[in-house]
């Protein structure tokens, strides 16, 4: 088990990538503390996952975007865990249009949630990392923040912004003993990428070189590795998991 005794806190657990990555994570051993905006099935199942697998599954309520009320539930969420070893900053949406007539409110509401979501929630769980002087974090940002992808302009940017803020947090705090990469998914079948058109879709496998979608535990078993003690020199890193597509 690669993650046995660690306990991580996964944003946007309740569905897609960052089910998956809650799943994994119960299943290499660790502890894991799942949020989303709404209480979920999901969080029953893997409630009930994790007592087959002799660990805990605890469900966080809260939004990531609201920057009145997320810092102080991650810090009561720390104090009860008694503190993170993991984090991995997953929760996302998507506001696609084109950017001439994209409206402000979808351009802003995809920045604060993508980007300054996971400042805020990184700004609580990273201080008291590094008072640790342990703890990996892990930024889910795509594919798209390294290439671009029309009609997802505001996604596109704050997807590259979470590769210079992974990059940038990475050098401030490797000497402290926290280590932090990004991982770029490719094109991975969830409820996100459903919303692309089937057009959309077929356009995308064909720039794949591997010819054929990633599927969400491609992307949670880069995760397990980079929260596990595998990838300890590993930091400031990006990880694609696209089937060759960013290369
Ligand atoms: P998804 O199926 O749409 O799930 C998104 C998750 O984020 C849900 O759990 C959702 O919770 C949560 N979330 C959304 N807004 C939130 C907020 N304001 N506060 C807290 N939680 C919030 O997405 P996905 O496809 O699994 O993608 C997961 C991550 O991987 C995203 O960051 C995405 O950009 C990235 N990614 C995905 C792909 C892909 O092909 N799917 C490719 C590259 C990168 P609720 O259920 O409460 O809404």
């Amino acid at each position: 088990m690669l993650l046995k005794g660690k306990k991580a806190l996964i944003t946007g657990a309740s569905r897609g990538i960052g089910k998956e990555i809650a799943r994994r994570f119960i299943e290499e051993g660790a502890e894991v503390w799942g949020l989303a905006t709404k209480s979920s099935e999901t969080a029953r199942e893997l409630a009930t996952f994790a007592t087959e697998k002799g660990t805990e599954y605890h469900e966080i309520i809260a939004n990531i975007g609201d920057p009145a009320t997320i810092q102080p539930i991650i810090s009561e969420a720390l104090k009860a865990s008694g503190g993170f070893d993991v984090l991995v900053n997953n929760a996302g949406i998507t506001k696609d249009g084109l950017s001439f007539r994209m409206k402000l409110e979808d351009w802003e509401s995809v920045l604060r949630i993508n980007l300054t979501g996971t400042f805020l929630v990184t700004q609580v769980v990273s201080g008291d990392m590094i008072r640790k002087r342990a703890g990996s974090i892990i930024n889910l940002s795509s594919i798209v923040g390294l290439h671009g992808q029309g009609g997802q302009v505001n996604y596109a940017a704050s997807k590259a912004g979470l590769i210079g803020y992974t990059k940038a947090l990475a050098k401030e705090t490797a000497g402290r003993g926290v280590r932090v990469n990004a991982i770029a998914p490719g094109f991975i079948v969830t409820e996100m990428t459903g919303a692309v058109s089937e057009e959309a879709q077929k356009a995308w496998l064909e720039t794949i070189p591997m010819k054929k979608a990633g599927t969400v535990t491609d992307v949670a078993n880069a995760a397990v590795y980079l929260a596990s003690d595998l990838s300890e020199y590993v930091t400031a890193q990006v990880l694609g998991v696209d089937g060759g597509m960013g290369a």
